[in-house]
């Protein structure tokens, strides 16, 4: 059935970069399998799932949205995908995305936009657009994005999805191609909190393959939802961000933020205002970090090692090319703007003569925020603020300015700087242009199920 919802709906939503009909019907006929012999070890055997072409998949092609990758079929499965292989799950194919996740509207892919369901005009926000749009048309069930400063939450807030990003260590980043290694983790997008304690239940857990995953066992997720869909919050203490939510978010957005908290009082909870000054300078240091860091990671992509090699026919000499020649010729058709652009800011902060005034100034903001969250922490249990400032934009609206692009981070910055889960659900639709809101939940590291049990009991 989701195939041919795929079938049907992906020529304008454009959420895959690549079905596999024949691997997921044959996933699904093994399933069936099990479930007749009564050998299934998971809860979703047989629910389909798409996933971002950011994480590596054997057999697949796995491009990262970008065309320097373009033919590259990855030898090994990232462990978010063994493990939804291995829990049965068939997978449907790769979402669009940014490229190399580096976006906010998923304009920035090589092999053009996706649209969002609600209205094809707009973005289904970014990087993780695709998986986004693929859930909210109904082409899947369950997707898994990856969120470094907001790229499952952001567009799960525009697409009326549920989006999550665990604690920092609490999925495996092994596979993933990496953005920027001390922000990245991937997670569930889904319809319902429930679904998406479900699929962290199967992708989540200790990995030895990667050495930042943690081996502390999280609180069952699935308990935390079900227990927060009872819809009785007594006793836990909601603080509201003072520094999210006000000038420059748009009004319906800050109406149905305002109407969701009333509703966590309705449920019984205890709601304060809590400051987090440093959250002012987060996105200015969250665009210093992950330029530095993905700067490095991307120095892999030579023309000798993986996908697209172009020799260019004139060098500089009139000779034949030269490695740096190739590398040259290759990175610079097989990058886009956007990429090209972070190299750039990223190369510079790392130079010997910024270090200190760049990349070290903007890492001692990134403890202040850590601090703002813990001094946060002692008074509350979660924190909450809307997700992002805007419902989706219009397509082409915020292309050529970055920096209002870069803006739609401000809310979602904070909790991967400091490695903190946070969860985006939705709060209905804004009244002036009938578009999705989400509502953002925040908690400790390694609290993930806080923000399944308030979250749940949103819904
Ligand atoms: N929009 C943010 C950026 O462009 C977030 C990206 C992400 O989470 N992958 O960096």
């Amino acid at each position: 059935a989701h195939l041919d919802r795929i079938a049907a709906v992906d020529g304008p939503v454009h959420a895959f970069l690549h079905v596999d009909p024949e691997g997921a019907l044959a996933q699904a006929e093994a399933s069936d399998a099990r479930r007749a012999a009564g050998t299934s070890t998971s809860a979703l055997d047989g629910v389909p799932v798409a996933v971002k072409d950011v994480l590596a998949t054997k057999g697949l092609p796995t491009t990262c949205g970008s065309k320097i990758l373009e033919g590259w079929v990855p030898p090994y499965d990232a462990t978010v995908v063994t493990r939804l292989r291995e829990a049965g799950l068939p997978i449907l194919g790769k979402t669009n995305m940014d490229e190399f996740a580096m976006g906010s509207s998923t304009e920035h892919s090589a092999y053009g936009p996706t649209r969002n369901p609600w209205d094809l005009d707009r973005i289904p926000g970014g990087s993780g657009g695709g998986s986004a749009a693929a859930v909210a048309a109904f082409e899947a069930p369950l997707a898994i994005g990856t969120d470094t400063g907001g790229s499952i939450r952001q567009p799960g807030a525009v697409t009326g999805t549920v989006g999550v990003k665990p604690t920092y260590g609490a999925v495996s980043r092994y596979g993933l191609v990496a953005l920027a290694n001390s922000l990245d983790q991937a997670g569930p997008v889904t319809r319902t909190v429930l679904d998406a304690a479900l699929l962290q239940q199967v992708i989540g857990g200790h990995d030895p393959r990667d050495s930042t995953s943690t081996t502390e066992v999280l609180a069952d997720p699935v308990a935390a939802a079900r227990r927060g869909a009872s819809g009785d919050l007594s006793g836990v203490r909601v603080g509201v961000v003072t520094e999210l939510g006000g000038e420059g978010y748009q009004a319906g957005v800050r109406q149905r933020f305002s109407e969701s908290v009333d509703l966590l009082v309705g449920a019984g909870a205890e709601v304060v205002e809590v400051s987090c000054p440093s959250f002012e300078h987060a996105l200015a240091a969250y665009y210093l970090i992950l330029p530095a860091e993905a700067s490095s990671n991307l120095a892999r992509f030579d023309a000798m090692r993986y996908g697209l090699r172009v020799t260019p026919a004139d060098t500089a000499t009139g000779g034949a090319p030269s490695a740096e020649d190739v590398m040259r010729a290759t990175r610079d058709a097989g990058f886009g703007d956007e990429v090209k652009r972070r190299i750039v800011l990223g190369t510079y902060a790392l130079s010997s003569g910024y270090y200190d005034a760049y990349y070290g100034q903007a890492q001692k903001v990134r403890t202040l925020i850590a601090r703002d969250f813990a001094a946060a922490f002692e008074q509350v249990d979660v924190l909450v603020s809307p997700t992002a400032p805007t419902t989706a934009f219009r397509l082409g609206e915020k292309l050529d300015d970055p920096l209002a692009m870069y803006l739609n981070d401000l809310a979602t910055i904070p909790a991967n700087l400091a490695g903190l889960p946070g969860v985006s659900v939705p709060a209905g639709l804004a009244p002036e242009d009938g578009l999705p809101v989400g509502f953002q939940i925040l908690a400790p590291a390694l609290a993930d199920d806080r923000c399944y049990r308030v979250g749940a009991a949103l819904e």
